[in-house]
């Protein structure tokens, strides 16, 4: 294989290989522009490829959370298969259209028609006020240009985007990769002239927008905190409508609550909003961010002070009452871990190690240096193996991870929480976010003697290919193993000999 996109396989290629080949295509498709903005967003390295999810479900996420959007993907049969799956088991309860393709209409151009042909079909104004279409890995790779598709149709807007595997190294960031194309077309929209008014009516104080999907309850504590100062709390980016976007942009100042917004902070940049680091959370975080917020505003030191002294300590008094004793690592790939790290440090928990899958941006840099401080380890593209030898290494009483560090934890007796079900999905802002963790965690901890008592009940049973109850020895036959790998080896030698042509 080669990096002409001619060469390409409508299958064959993913997520489990073949990336470089992949990232060479594309630049031979003309895709050069969109890879480096992708580099230059999302840095990559040591952890430059998924371990997880597909990164386009962040992306596909977001737009089947959008009312009124339609989305369509442009990919492998079993990347649509996967993430169509996976949508609808987190509920989506909406249709995911699907453009297939094969060999010939990838090579010959004939699928970027049957895209075209697609949305126009698709393009009903009493349906949607957007499609947005996604390129997977392959058909970016092959340079489906996307970007040729009309802005709009009947009145529909059409937005285009590649979220392939091998650019964007997380779903976390592939929800920047939409978020920051619907900035950039509503901004591009009100440059233009008059567009709708937020369907919930104008705010008459100046807002704050705030960016990253949190428990529903946070933007309203949000907006507690911020009234004393004058100031009301906006939209949340990734937003819910269309409409919301214009109030989005419209705001006095942008929150990145989640840090990563790279794309997302650009349109904001460029729509001359201030941009405030880190997020309410804890009482050294509340103190922060208010006045944070205060200076991005020009605001009177009274007026900090006022809103400062409501929050502060309150946030103290609650933590004060919920404490957490345990020594806890913590993993993650929504980009929010920071932020719980702090809250768990601030309740007391000893907290040495803590990964994120996501980059280091400068809106994060407060929560890293207070972190540091505060004796723990912080790693950014972290890769599963950074988080298991940190588990490892530590023994705690308690891991907090993804799912594979999680299994690994339980497998050696130590209790695991998921990040993603269990613990991102709390509130975390202010006095509220202050409890909130402490009794699933220290429910978690006090289960270690459970877990303890369940690996010895379990010890000897064998593990992986091994497990189970066998009533002789397993039949591990490691002559068919070697001979496969073999077969592997030359498989790969061959490969690289290709490469070579
Ligand atoms: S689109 Fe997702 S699932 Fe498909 S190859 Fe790319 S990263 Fe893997």
């Amino acid at each position: 294989m080669d990096g002409d996109p001619k060469h390409l396989q409508a299958d064959g290629l993913g997520c489990h290989a073949g990336a470089d080949q992949l990232e060479a295509a594309a630049r031979a498709a003309g895709k050069s522009d969109v890879l480096d903005q992708f580099a230059k967003d999302y840095p990559q390295g040591p952890h430059d490829k998924p371990q997880s999810m597909c990164p386009a479900f962040g992306s596909l996420r977001v737009g089947l959370r959008m009312r009124r959007v339609g989305t369509v993907l442009s990919g492998s049969a079993c990347c649509v298969y996967g993430l169509t799956f996976v949508s609808h088991f987190y509920g989506a309860r909406r249709s995911v259209g699907y453009v297939p393709f094969n060999s010939e209409t990838l090579v010959t151009g004939k699928l970027f028609e049957d895209i075209r042909d697609a949305v126009h079909k698709m393009a009903d104004p009493d349906r949607y006020d957007a499609i947005v279409v996604t390129n997977l890995c392959v058909p970016t790779a092959s340079g489906v240009p996307l970007r040729l598709l009309p802005d709009e149709i009947n009145g529909v807007r059409i937005v285009g985007i590649d979220v392939p595997g091998f650019g964007v190294p997380t779903h976390a960031e592939a929800k920047d990769v939409l978020a920051g194309a619907m900035l950039n077309y509503a901004r591009q929209e009100i440059e233009a002239g008059p567009v709708q008014a937020p369907a919930s009516g104008k705010s008459d104080r100046p807002t704050v927008t705030m960016l990253g999907e949190m428990f529903p309850a946070d933007p309203m504590i949000i907006g507690q905190m911020l009234a004393p100062m004058g100031l009301a709390a906006g939209p949340v980016v990734p937003c819910r409508e269309w409409r919301e976007l214009y109030s989005a942009l419209d705001c006095g100042a942008v929150a990145a609550i989640h840090p990563f917004y790279s794309a997302a902070m650009r349109e904001f940049d460029q729509a001359g909003r201030p941009i405030v680091g880190s997020a309410p959370v804890g009482a050294d975080g509340v103190a922060h961010w208010l006045s944070g917020i205060g200076d991005a505003f020009g605001l009177s030191a009274e007026k900090v002070a006022t809103a400062q002294n409501a929050f502060v300590g309150a946030t103290k008094a609650a933590l004060s009452e919920t404490r957490i004793d345990g020594t806890i690592t913590l993993s993650g790939y929504e980009g929010s871990e920071l932020l719980v790290a702090r809250l768990l440090i601030e309740s007391g928990a000893n907290v040495p190690y803590v990964g994120t899958a996501c980059h280091a941006t400068e809106q994060s840099k407060w929560d890293r240096d207070w972190l540091e401080a505060h004796g723990c380890k912080v790693v950014a593209r972290a890769s599963l193996e950074d988080d298991l030898a940190a588990m490892e290494g530590v023994q705690p009483d308690l891991a907090i991870g993804t799912t594979p560090v999680v299994q690994h934890a339980k497998e050696h007796g130590i209790p695991g929480l998921y990040y993603t079900n269990l613990i991102s999905a709390r509130p975390l802002m202010g006095p509220a976010g202050a409890g909130s963790l402490a009794q699933v965690i220290n429910a978690a901890i006090a289960g270690k003697d459970r877990l303890n008592k369940m690996t010895s009940f379990f010890e000897g049973v064998g593990t992986e290919d091994t497990a189970g109850v066998w009533e002789g020895d397993p039949n591990l036959r490691p002559d068919f193993r070697a001979q496969h790998q073999k077969k592997l080896d030359k498989q790969a030698r061959a490969a690289k000999a290709q490469e070579m042509i």
